[in-house]
């Protein structure tokens, strides 16, 4: 009797165990909406960055790096994104498989030894690196392996076809160039054409010198550009201020998904295209 009780209650512990969805961990919001139109309901999905913080300056918390211990498997995007993962260890000789966006994402802007981390922002790109989730999904749960396939198929035709709209609705562009304030669009921007003529923070510590924003000032009116791409958690005003002093316009993109109830990563890159097309019709 007493052994069949035993028995029992180690059945009752093992019970939440067995029937749980495999975790996975996502660095940013826009990787989750990525990640769990192929994950779907059999995996649970965290991410480590909230609306308001930057994965640029996030700090490791206890509470995230048990996160990440607790995970099958996660998706960053790596080209030095997010540096506060190193604190865990050598990400490459991680106990935690890992899903490397930047690996599947060549060509990347930039200096090789610094190139732009915005891989995220291409539609093009995304398509190219999504059957390389589905397999990596399958690895991490070999039972639901077809469905990650399949679902991995359907996604990569949906960023397909948006690649194929945005490159139709940007050749009705009037205006090809904008002034950016973080060069997180740099991809989607040179996939349809459009051309970056300054950049206001070229690197995460830069505060720009007076002298720097007149020096901009003067590109915008040689340039005739009047766009000025931010985000919404630029903490300088320079947007504005530019828009103000060069008679252009800020627009105000969401690289990071932030906004409430966004239903598809697609849904997401389409709804910041049309503010940027809105703003260079
Ligand atoms: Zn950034």
């Amino acid at each position: 009797m007493k052994r069949a009780l035993l028995v029992l209650s180690l059945l009752v512990l093992l019970l939440p165990l067995q029937g749980a969805k495999p975790s996975l961990t996502a660095t940013i919001p826009p990787l989750t909406l990525w990640l769990s139109e192929i994950a779907g309901p059999q995996m649970e999905i965290t991410t480590l960055i909230k609306p308001g913080s930057s994965p640029h300056t996030f700090a490791l918390t206890v509470s995230a790096a048990a996160s990440i211990h607790r995970s099958k498997g996660m998706v960053l995007v790596g080209a030095d994104l997010e540096p506060w993962l190193k604190e865990m260890g050598n990400p490459k000789k991680s106990s935690i498989p890992l899903f490397v966006l930047a690996d599947h994402c060549a060509p990347l802007i930039g200096p090789a030894d610094h190139p732009n981390p915005h891989l995220w922002l291409s539609p093009r790109r995304m398509a190219k690196a999504t059957p390389a989730l589905g397999e990596f999904l399958a690895r991490l749960d070999p039972a639901n392996a077809p469905l990650y396939r399949k679902r991995a198929g359907e996604v990569k035709r949906r960023l397909e076809e948006l690649d194929k709209s945005l490159t139709q609705q940007s050749r009705s562009l009037s205006k090809r160039a904008v002034v950016v304030h973080h060069p997180s669009w740099n991809y989607l921007l040179e996939d349809y054409g459009i051309r970056v003529v300054a950049t206001v923070e070229r690197n995460d510590e830069e505060t720009p010198s007076p002298r720097r924003i007149q020096e901009i000032l003067e590109t915008m009116k040689r340039e005739r550009v009047d766009v000025i791409l931010t985000e919404p958690n630029v903490s300088a005003p320079w947007g504005r201020m530019l828009s103000q002093e060069g008679r252009g316009r800020e627009v105000v993109l969401d690289p990071l998904a932030f906004t409430p109830n966004l239903k598809s990563y697609a849904q997401f890159l389409e709804k910041n295209f049309l503010l940027l097309k809105d703003a260079l019709r």
